[in-house]
């Protein structure tokens, strides 16, 4: 029987994990940084020893305020870190700092843009502060599961949504933007391949206009943006076929398989875990003035949301054009600093998203890595505006030149690699005379009203020209040597 998908209504919901990039951890002063030999940044606070206090981190609390106020939210003064006690091996204190009834940030949202341009919000629950535990690996050793404690006790903020989310490609873009957030207030790298940013998906479907939602499955172990987007479309039509065939929807923690795209069961929930949650004792509260909030706000940077404005109203771009430019702030930053050299916007927001995006693809390097500076980019723009050199000369020949001797001018180069077109009328009539005189049937066939064989007697002139000749001038002589003769 064909199953009506359609019929189902999915719901969404994500919690998202990310490790703060403070230069040490929430409660100590241990290094963070990935990587590292195993069991190196490691401490008797962070290895949970007894007798030892754990310390606020203030750099933490200031990158948990600034992404609550990047997502408007309403920033707690008052608030306090509750004990959440479970054992597991990765987890040595046997409980993990975390705030529970008092998150800094609540009540936000996230705007998200979908391929066919909707766009739609998706509330956010809740930012809470609390501290990451070790890894465990399961592939290092034949017998035995191996712990690294270096990740133990960093700070992470968990962003919880509302389930607002109704399909695969919602839950993708808010990833997405989340991820832009937190890479431009340089809190958190983003990279869900190293488990930096961590997302762990809700969903559940039910009947379209049912009053309430359906029993939630919670799916972990996603690497990627793209395989959150995938679990959760393989989850939601999971469900559906097994509410289809009468079968019961446990509320249970999957896992995801990026190979096979399928998702299978790693725990069953049942009722809710008892976490035993109660206020640390040997951390003071926080309260956070007004005026801290304040000193925050001054030095966040400007959002991707302010710079599309921006992009679009005051330099008159496109949406396109305006988020890809926008898309990293480094970027966006080149291409603004472009700006301060020429004053041919469309130009600029050109080279940058084709030849420089594209040779950063190619190299796999960031901009910050980029040799040329954005004044040598406006140094090929204005050439090729004074019609000093042409598109082609310069995006395959001049561009990778300067890269290579990139101390050198736009003009040196093409100096030195005989670009620059020829303005010179004297030279270049000559070369029309000498075109023209090749074929004096077509001179003919075109004064008697051919008028297409101009291309012709152009070809011939850039080609005698060696293809330097400036295209615009080179053509006026073509037409006006025809008309004289
Ligand atoms: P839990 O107590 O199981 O952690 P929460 O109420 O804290 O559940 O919600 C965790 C996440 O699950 C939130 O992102 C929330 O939006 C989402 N969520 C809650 N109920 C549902 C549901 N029925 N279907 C999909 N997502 C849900
Ligand atoms: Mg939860």
């Amino acid at each position: 029987m064909e199953i009506d998908f359609n019929k189902y209504e999915p719901v969404i919901g994500l919690e998202v994990h990310a490790q703060m990039l403070t230069k040490s951890k929430a409660f100590c002063s241990d290094a963070v940084e990935y990587g590292a030999p195993a069991n190196t940044l490691v401490s008797p606070i962070s290895l949970g020893h007894p007798g030892t206090l754990p310390k606020h981190n203030k750099e933490a609390v200031k990158y948990a305020i600034k992404i609550g106020i990047a997502c408007s939210c309403d920033i707690a003064e008052f608030n306090y870190y509750a004990r959440k006690n479970y054992f597991y091996a990765d987890l040595p204190k046997g409980y993990q700092i975390s705030q529970h009834t008092t998150p800094i940030c609540e009540n936000g949202f996230v705007d998200i843009k979908l391929k066919d341009g909707t766009e739609k919000k998706i509330g956010l629950t809740r930012i809470h502060m609390e501290e990451d535990t070790g890894k465990s690996m399961h592939d290092q050793d034949v017998y035995d599961t191996l712990i690294d404690y270096n990740r133990a006790g960093t700070a992470l903020v968990e962003v919880v949504s509302e389930p607002d989310m109704r399909t695969g490609e919602e839950a993708y873009q808010f990833l997405t933007e989340i991820r832009k957030l937190v890479r431009y207030l340089d809190i958190c790298d983003g990279n869900m391949e190293e488990g930096s940013m961590r997302c762990d998906a809700n969903v559940s479907v039910r009947l379209r206009g049912a009053p309430q939602f359906g029993v939630k499955v919670e799916v972990k172990n996603m690497n990627s943006i793209r395989n959150v987007q995938r679990a959760i479309d393989f989850e939601i039509k999971r469900q559906i076929e097994a509410i289809e065939k009468n079968e019961k929807i446990y509320q249970e923690t999957r896992t995801f398989d990026a190979i096979k795209g399928t998702t299978f069961v790693m725990r069953t929930k049942e009722g809710a875990s008892d976490y035993r949650y109660f206020p640390e004792p040997d951390l003071p509260p926080l309260h956070i003035t007004p005026q801290f909030i304040d000193s925050v706000k001054a030095q966040m940077p400007a959002l991707p949301k302010e710079l599309f404005e921006k992009f679009t109203k005051v330099y008159g771009l496109n949406d396109y054009d305006a988020n890809v430019l926008t898309e990293n702030k480094d970027v966006a930053e080149y291409f603004e600093t472009t700006l301060k050299h020429t004053g041919n916007i469309k130009s600029a927001a050109n080279w940058v998203m084709v030849q420089v995006k594209g040779y950063l693809n190619e190299q796999a390097i960031e901009i910050k890595d980029f040799v040329l500076q954005p004044s040598k980019i406006a140094e090929i723009i204005s050439l090729i505006d004074e019609n000093k050199i042409s598109n082609s000369a310069a995006t395959q020949n001049l561009f990778p030149a300067m890269i290579i001797e990139h101390h050198k001018s736009a003009f040196e180069i093409a100096e030195a690699l005989n670009l620059m077109q020829e303005n010179n009328s004297d030279e270049l009539q000559k070369h029309v005379d000498t075109a023209l005189a090749k074929y004096p049937e077509k001179v003919a066939e075109y004064k008697a009203g051919k008028v297409s064989l101009i291309g012709l007697f152009m070809g011939e002139v850039m080609k005698l020209s060696k293809g330097k000749a400036d295209p615009k001038l080179a053509n006026q002589l073509v037409k006006d040597t025809l008309d004289r003769s």
